[in-house]
């Protein structure tokens, strides 16, 4: 294989291995003489695969018994409507914190569904900060309070879990699952798009804690209702079963690897050396306060942006892509998931050196 360096936000890297797996397993998988793609959702084989899933994550992440692991569609957008429609009534109040580009998205879909209240703002100081807790003004009677523990635009990753006492906590870990252990029972749900740390896109994961799952409101399709998922094993309809397959294989690459403890030693390493080489620079900053800098998204800027395009040009020449910062932003982002070798960080930190030589 080919393969460049490869630093997108999402859909991003897999690794090799896994890939290498998916290509032997087609076009005959399991000795079936078909591929994962072309057999029933309900077979024998298909609810090895989706079982055998369910339990490496769960063993991953240390998920108790009181949780449901859900397998679902629509992304991580859809979960911004599931999880109003599922934890509150109309009317009720919801707290979330406002760190960034998806936690504002979560928000004015939440707004459609309740009423919402911003409990943190950190959109004074340009999201490159998160404001400090005992700041917080969290409403007394909310449903839940929502957080986005990595906002993947800005690079800005909470370093701490928000203490909100018996308040279910929902947090969108889209760009973090899976980069560090976590304590599940500090949750009420968790989701995440598949897309980054998990697989490919076009699957959905939720963790919700049981209690939580007779909350939805009447009126709401079946298919949004967190319940029908955890009572049909995420199959009360088609699943995604190719996206599901390679999530499993990633799950199992991961125990492999020897789990969230080693990859979060690895990921830190990564975006340390990152930093480092940016932090000890004149020629690129990132304004992201220390205490909140991303493991996951390290985002920088050139300090001549003159000079971005020939960057992003030279950089992609020298096998290392991706690098665009998102439109909204600019700049740089360097995404660094799980699956992104630290020998690619390396050869990055050398790139950004030797273009600074010639361009400085
Ligand atoms: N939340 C976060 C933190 C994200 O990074 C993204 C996608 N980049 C989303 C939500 C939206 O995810 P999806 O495209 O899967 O709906």
């Amino acid at each position: 294989m080919s393969r460049v360096f490869n630093f997108s936000a999402g859909p991003a890297a897999i690794p090799d291995a896994v890939l290498e797996r998916v290509r032997g397993d087609i076009p005959d998988w399991n000795g079936t003489g078909m591929s994962v793609m072309e057999i029933s959702h309900r077979s024998k084989d298909f609810l090895g695969v989706a079982a055998k899933a369910e339990q490496d994550v769960r063993d991953l992440l240390a998920i108790p018994d009181n949780y449901s692991v859900l397998f679902a569609q629509g992304g991580a957008t859809l979960q911004f409507a599931m999880v109003p429609l599922n934890l509150a009534a109309e009317g009720d109040t919801v707290d979330y914190v406002l760190t960034g580009t998806w936690s504002k998205k979560a928000i004015a879909e939440a707004e459609i569904h309740c009423n919402v209240n911003i409990a943190a703002d950190a959109s004074p100081g340009n999201f490159t900060d998160i404001p400090l807790e005992d700041s917080w003004r969290r409403s007394d009677e909310a449903a839940y309070l929502h957080y986005t523990p990595n906002e993947t635009i800005a690079g800005v990753e909470f370093q701490f879990v928000p203490d909100v006492g018996d308040t279910p906590l929902v947090a969108d870990m889209s760009s973090c699952i899976l980069s560090r252990p976590i304590d599940v029972s500090q949750f009420g749900v968790i989701y995440a798009g598949a897309q980054k740390n998990i697989g490919p896109a076009g699957l959905t994961l939720v963790i919700v804690r049981n209690d939580l799952l007779s909350r939805a409101r009447a009126s709401i399709p079946n298919l949004l209702r967190y319940s029908v998922y955890a009572e049909s094993d995420s199959m009360s309809n088609t699943p995604p079963v190719f996206a599901w397959y390679v999530a499993g294989l990633v799950f199992e690459y991961l125990k492999e690897q020897g789990g969230l403890a080693v990859m979060a030693e690895i990921n830190e390493r990564k975006s340390a050396k990152l930093y480092a080489a940016i932090d000890k620079s004149d020629f690129y900053n990132n304004p992201v306060s220390k205490d909140c800098r991303s493991w996951m998204n390290v985002t920088f800027v050139l300090k001549d942006p003159s000079l971005d395009a020939k960057f992003l040009t030279e950089s992609m020449a020298a096998g290392l892509t991706n690098l665009k910062g998102h439109r909204s932003v600019g700049g740089m982002r360097a995404s660094i998931y799980n699956a992104v070798p630290e020998a690619a960080v390396d050869a990055l930190i050398e790139f950004m050196h030797d273009f600074e030589q010639a361009n400085g």
